[in-house]
């Protein structure tokens, strides 16, 4: 999508430092971390929220939690924990409109989240 900025980072139009990617997935670390490791990951195609999710997002989304998944081993934090968070919305504080998947670890996370 043409203004949209995570969109950007997949076309390599803005910078980003880039955790890992595949066909359909691109992770990287956010630009304002809230944990030592704070990595998002997100569909190449843009879809606006977890709101917007159809059915023919299966695969994607799929290769979404296994990307997440390799990244918390390649940062360390798979026997440590982490976190992954979908925001959606104005009350879940969603400031992008690309979806995108939180990946938080290398601290203690509270719960419930503020
Ligand atoms: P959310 O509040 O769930 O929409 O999260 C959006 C996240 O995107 C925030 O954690 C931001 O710090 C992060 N972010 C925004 N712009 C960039 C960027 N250009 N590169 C990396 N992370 C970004």
């Amino acid at each position: 999508m043409e203004g949209c900025i995570f969109c950007k980072i997949v076309r390599k139009e803005i910078p980003a430092r880039i955790a890992a990617e595949n066909s359909l997935v691109l992770a990287f670390y956010d630009v304002n971390p809230q944990a030592p490791v704070h990595i998002l990951v997100i569909p190449k195609e843009h879809i606006s929220s977890v709101l917007e999710i159809k059915e023919n997002h299966q695969e994607v989304l799929s290769q979404m939690i296994l990307l997440a998944k390799r990244i918390a081993k390649q940062e360390g934090v798979d026997q440590s924990g982490f976190r992954l968070v979908f925001n959606c919305g104005a009350d879940a504080g969603q400031a992008v409109d690309h979806l995108h998947l939180h990946l938080l670890g290398k601290r203690r996370l509270g719960w419930p989240p503020g």
